[in-house]
């Protein structure tokens, strides 16, 4: 059979090798010690799954509006407007099936081939193929280590083109656990001011921030920068509802119209009973659920990070938000550890799987190939346990 030439360049994960022989690995029986997950280790709270049941009991089950049902789409509005102090209409919201969606429909909606996007590394996996796939260019910005791998307003300064149609934000940030300060996110956004760059903020992982850090909404900081962003949200990580589905987008209105018009063609809307359930997480006072996996998620982060960086040539900052560390273990390439060169992140993570059964995520495909990311969305007893194999690993 004939594939596409957009199929065929799309590569497979290069995460998922590591992955793979970890899931291998386990089904032989080894007792392998996992810092892969992208997901809460919690389960969705109660309450929520009883909305959904409630709804499917009613007889939610049929269609809806492709955009989503107008209840869900007004609380998640009332949501921005009193969380984040954004000032949005219902129709002004869309909700997708899962960010990942809000994210490929977005570049669909607003790239055309020959658009540049701007990418600070690291940047999360699926951001360079969703702008591919809607034939446009990322335009990978290298960071400084230095600068917690922020993009400064002089780097984008720099880089901004009359080619340039989109710059990602990603704070709290997936992989690096860093998040943006509202100063920092105010001078990038003086920096757009009078351009026609559009901002794609994913504040994904807004919840999950940690000691003094603040989290400020993108679109909140002016007139201007709310006239030129797309707010990307989802209840994945903050409400341990990643199976769910459910993303949302919200912005100015003619590109919400534009991704309601693809929605209608590519999904429909999403599943039926979960915007139920969502009207219940969003619209109920939940901060006493969150609360407690956001402190449980501080306490870990911060022991890791103080771990890792307890290891000879491992250097990791304190994550301010999501649940990853993100170490540079690149004093360790050009090793020979047990017979293995190390030659970089591939390598090393290959290496403590086959050797010390530890598996982490590679830093390469995140545009890191000097650092791995380590999840804690994991028990602290298994964090203890990971992290003694690979410092004894090292140390070898
Ligand atoms: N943005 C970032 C930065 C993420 O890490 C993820 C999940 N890995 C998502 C968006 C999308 O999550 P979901 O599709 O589950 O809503």
């Amino acid at each position: 059979m004939k594939i596409s030439k957009r199929a065929k360049d799309v590569p497979p994960s290069a995460t998922i090798a590591v992955t793979t022989r970890a899931q291998e690995l386990k089904a032989q029986g080894v007792d392998v010690i996992g810092f892969g997950a992208g997901e809460p280790d919690f389960d969705t709270p109660d309450y929520i799954k009883d909305a959904a049941i409630k709804a499917l009991k009613a007889g939610k089950t049929k269609y809806t509006a492709a955009a989503g049902i107008v209840e869900l789409r007004t609380i998640i509005a009332a949501k921005l407007k009193k969380e984040n102090g954004l000032e949005y209409s219902p129709d002004q919201v869309i909700v997708n099936i899962g960010g990942k969606h809000s994210l490929y429909e977005a570049m669909q909606a607003v790239l055309d081939p020959g658009d540049e996007v701007i990418l600070p590394v690291p940047y999360w996996v699926t951001y360079p193929e969703t702008i591919k796939l809607a034939g446009a260019t990322p335009k990978i910005v290298e960071t400084d280590k230095a600068n917690s791998y922020k993009i400064t307003p002089d780097q984008l300064k720099e880089t901004i083109t009359e080619k340039t149609a989109i710059l990602v934000i990603n704070s709290p940030n997936n992989p690096g656990g860093f998040t943006y300060t509202p100063q920092e996110l105010k001078a990038i956004a003086q920096v757009l001011e009078g351009t026609t760059v559009y901002v794609l903020s994913d504040e994904i992982y807004e919840k999950l921030i940690y000691g003094d850090t603040k989290f400020v909404s993108f679109a909140s900081l002016s007139e201007d920068a709310y006239n030129r962003t797309l707010t990307l949200n989802g209840l994945s990580k903050a409400f341990s509802m990643t199976g769910w589905r459910l993303g949302y987008t919200a912005g100015p209105l003619e590109v919400i119209k534009a991704m309601g018009r693809l929605q209608s063609h590519m999904t429909s809307n999403p599943v039926t009973f979960g915007q139920y359930a969502a009207i219940e997480a969003l619209g109920a006072p939940a901060e006493e659920a969150i609360e407690s996996m956001r402190i449980e998620f501080e306490r870990r982060g911060k022991y890791m990070a103080e771990r890792l960086n307890s290891i000879e040539g491992v250097e990791c900052s304190q994550p301010t938000g999501a649940f990853y560390c993100f170490p540079d273990v690149s004093s360790h390439y050009g090793r020979n550890i047990n017979g293995t060169k190390i030659n970089g992140s591939m390598d090393f993570a290959k290496a403590l799987l086959e050797q010390a059964n530890v598996a982490l995520v590679p830093g390469l495909p995140f545009g890191c190939d000097n650092n791995v990311r380590l999840s804690f969305a994991c028990s602290l007893e298994q964090i203890k346990k990971g992290l003694d194999r690979l410092e004894k690993w090292l140390k070898q």
